[in-house]
């Protein structure tokens, strides 16, 4: 009886200890389960690319500031916000120096036309990117002495809040080699160079296009140096806001 009463107690004790280290095991294997990192994906399912957020484009309309409808022809352009200016080269004439900037996308495309034209054995200088009110304003003050009206500088010269150059989408463009010869810059000369022949077949590949060709309809005397940017949905939002403006 007493040899039996033992071997009961053993038998239990046997029977409460497996039923402790099955469940041991089944929590370990739960807890180990649950700091099993996240899936990855499959060999086949294309990664996510980290894609950089580009910065948020600047407010185009200004109700406040920019001025309604077209002036003389000229569509209102607000000023781009600076911090999305690169620089894109450095002019100079004697002792006057600046640099020249343009919005960072237009940039990097007119650095994509200028490497072209260079392997084509042509050399296209940036003359003159973004500039803003102020400085535009001093531009057309000078004009209206030279001209004698605002009319008829306005032919010439964008008034203040009206340049496609406060875009920084804007560019005026010279021939490089023709440094040294005279004042060739920003003159009717430079459509008979073989850098606007060039220009005039390729610029449209890397989103460039001729703001103010002959006779065209903003009754802008024809530009063949100034070119515009149109290559990103931003640049094409900018150019179609300016028109759509109802009393432009
Ligand atoms: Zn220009």
């Amino acid at each position: 009886m007493h040899r039996w009463r033992s071997w009961y107690w053993f038998g239990l004790g046997v029977l409460i200890s497996v039923i402790i280290v099955i469940s041991s095991v089944y929590a370990l294997a739960d807890r180990t389960k649950s700091q099993e990192p996240a899936k990855l994906p499959l060999a086949n399912t294309p990664s996510p690319i980290t894609i950089p957020t580009p910065t948020p484009a600047p407010t185009i309309s200004q109700p406040m500031s920019t001025p309604l409808g077209t002036k003389y022809g000229h569509f209102p352009y607000a000023e781009i916000n600076r911090n999305r200016l690169i620089v894109v080269a450095s002019y100079g004439q004697k002792e006057y120096q600046r640099y020249v900037e343009m919005e960072r996308e237009a940039g990097l495309a007119l650095f994509r036309l200028m490497n072209a034209a260079r392997d084509r054995g042509l050399w296209i200088i940036p003359i003159s990117g973004f500039r803003t009110v102020d400085y535009q304003a001093d531009l057309f003050r000078r004009q209206v002495q030279k001209q004698g009206s605002e009319m008829a500088a306005a032919r010439i010269s964008a008034p203040p809040g009206y340049s496609e150059h406060h875009t920084g989408l804007a560019i005026d463009l010279g021939n490089g080699f023709a440094a040294g010869e005279g004042k060739p810059d920003i003159t009717e000369q430079f459509g008979k160079t073989q850098a606007y022949e060039w220009l005039q077949k390729n610029a449209q590949t890397y989103g460039f296009e001729l703001s103010y060709p002959p006779n065209n309809p903003q009754g802008v005397m024809y530009e063949p140096w100034h070119w515009r940017y149109v290559g990103s949905d931003y640049a094409r939002q900018v150019f179609a806001q300016a028109r759509s403006n109802p009393k432009g």
